[in-house]
């Protein structure tokens, strides 16, 4: 194996340790998949190569520690890799990488394994699974942190608020930073700060060749500019370099919640204020269901700056109609960054279609409160967006939706598998109802055809496609919301 250069002396010996578990397995070689779907056999002897090579494990069916590794968030999704390759450095990455390119094997990679359509597991291939990769290094100097590329967001979080700075991470704490940076990356400060990826000052990438490559501005250019919504197309990000912001973690914000019966004049109301409101602000409506079991309209509203100005800015909702309860005031992010890790906990059965609402019209507002059955359809929110994202020009990166009022979610979560049909087709009904108030998706959250996929990426299309040509010829980066490379 070419990559063996980049393994440290004593490496055999460490993985001695831990190896002998699946070597005993693979003596007739292992049973995997291909790229393009076909069965083929991983010899013996190679597979006990890349095992002695990797400063982590190598992990086989069976092994301690596979099943852990195979399960991701989404409790809908049961696949079971031939190999699991658990990474401790870009060296481990570079080598598991050698190995399938080499092989035509497939591949996933899992960062926090937040995928709602489960891209980061495969059935029969090898899962690189980064979960050993999560240091966080904060240079409050240079208001930077450079994060491992399979650290989760919280860990991001905690570490930048302990120096007073931040930069714009998601709603839930245990996401991973890889997915959710490379698609994009929605949060509470994004109006504020930028998405995620108007944050990514570098990154280091292991290409399909196998090859280390650090992106910015001034290398590796192209690169730089396609992992930065164009999800993992492009190769793994062992590392991200992001910019960190001056940050009081003491926000101003909380929520105002109404009978649902009250929805529809609130999201009218909100379709107005939403769009006078300065960057600082953060409003965001969801409609879910009480702990007594009636639909309510929650609007989550954070401000990131002066509490004066917040309690001004926010006046006119918690005005509005008659809200049933506001517990709007001081509030430490940190707690709002972790309040919905619960009901979003791991291994619900989850489905999730989205999309971008250009402008929140009457008649969408009329959509949204109509189908929402707060039964099957356990919850639908909304992510605000403008301010910053939307002065960031559409070709600038990757990331083609800029101009957009908010991403718009409906989502069930359930635990009998029984109901996972009926879940399903409700979510898509809701969908099927609001298409025509929504154009384009988060490529992050939804699992569409490929011309959808394809036309999603907008204006920016043709040049992803050049660039994944000219680095991932045999599209081994696939499970994402791919890109096809002109030969494949
Ligand atoms: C509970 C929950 C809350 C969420 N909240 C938000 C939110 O607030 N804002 C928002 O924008 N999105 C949010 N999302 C969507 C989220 O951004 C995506 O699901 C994202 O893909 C998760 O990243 P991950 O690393 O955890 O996922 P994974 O399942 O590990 O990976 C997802 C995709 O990214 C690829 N990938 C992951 N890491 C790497 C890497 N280091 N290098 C190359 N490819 C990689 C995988 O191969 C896969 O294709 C949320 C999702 C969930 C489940």
């Amino acid at each position: 194996m070419k990559r063996r250069t980049f393994c440290k002396a004593t490496v055999a010996a460490a993985a001695a340790a831990t190896f002998p578990a699946c070597s005993t397995k693979v003596a007739g070689g292992v049973p995997a998949i291909s790229l393009s779907g076909e069965e083929l056999t991983l010899e013996a002897a190679a597979v006990k190569e890349l095992g002695e090579s990797l400063n982590g494990r190598l992990l086989l069916s069976g092994d301690d520690g596979y099943d852990a590794a195979r399960t991701i968030w989404n409790g809908m999704i049961d696949k079971r890799p031939a190999l699991i390759a658990v990474c401790a450095d870009a060296a481990d990455v570079q080598n598991a990488v050698t190995f399938a390119s080499e092989r035509g094997l497939l591949v996933a990679v899992k960062g926090g394994g937040h995928s709602f359509p489960g891209k980061s597991v495969c059935e029969g291939g090898l899962m690189i699974d980064l979960s050993l990769m999560r240091s966080v290094e904060v240079n409050a100097e240079e208001k930077t942190a450079v994060v491992g590329g399979g650290a989760l967001l919280g860990q991001l979080d905690t570490a930048t608020f302990a120096h007073n700075l931040a930069t714009t991470t998601g709603i839930v704490s245990h996401t991973g930073v890889g997915g959710f940076t490379l698609g994009g990356g929605f949060g509470r400060t994004d109006r504020k700060f930028g998405l995620a990826i108007d944050n990514v000052l570098a990154a280091d990438l292991v290409t399909a060749d196998g090859q280390l490559r650090h992106v910015s501005a001034d290398e590796n250019s192209d690169l730089y500019w396609a992992i930065r919504g164009g999800g993992g197309n492009f190769g793994v990000a062992t590392s991200f370099t992001y910019q960190l912001h001056p940050f009081e973690p003491k926000i101003f914000g909380g929520s105002v919640v109404y009978p649902f019966e009250q929805a529809k004049d609130v999201l009218l109301f909100y379709a107005e204020y939403s769009e006078s409101l300065p960057d600082e602000a953060n409003v965001e409506p969801i409609g879910t269901v009480s702990p007594e079991g009636d639909k309510i309209l929650v609007v989550e509203v954070c401000y990131a700056g002066d509490h004066k100005k917040a309690e001004q800015v926010f006046a006119p909702l918690r005005a509005f109609g008659k809200p049933m309860f506001d517990d709007i005031g001081p509030l430490s992010y940190q707690e709002l960054q972790t309040k919905y890790d619960g009901v979003m906990g791991h291994g619900l059965q989850n489905y999730l279609k989205s999309g971008y609402i250009p402008e929140l019209t009457p008649a969408a507002v009329e959509a949204i409160v109509e189908n929402f059955d707060g039964e099957n359809v356990s919850m639908m929110w909304f992510q605000h967006l403008g301010g910053q994202t939307a002065r960031v020009a559409p070709d600038a990166t990757a990331f083609a939706h800029r101009k957009v009022h908010s991403n718009f979610g409906i989502q069930g979560f359930w635990t009998d598998e029984a109901e996972s049909d009926q879940r399903i087709a409700a979510v898509r009904k809701y969908y099927a109802a609001m298409e025509p108030h929504m154009a384009g998706f988060y490529t992050n959250l939804n699992d569409d055809t490929e011309k959808k996929t394809w036309g999603n990426y907008g204006s920016n299309y043709e040049r992803l496609v050049k660039i994944k040509t000219e680095f991932d010829p045999h599209n081994l980066f696939r499970l994402n919301a791919n890109i096809r490379p002109e030969s494949a």
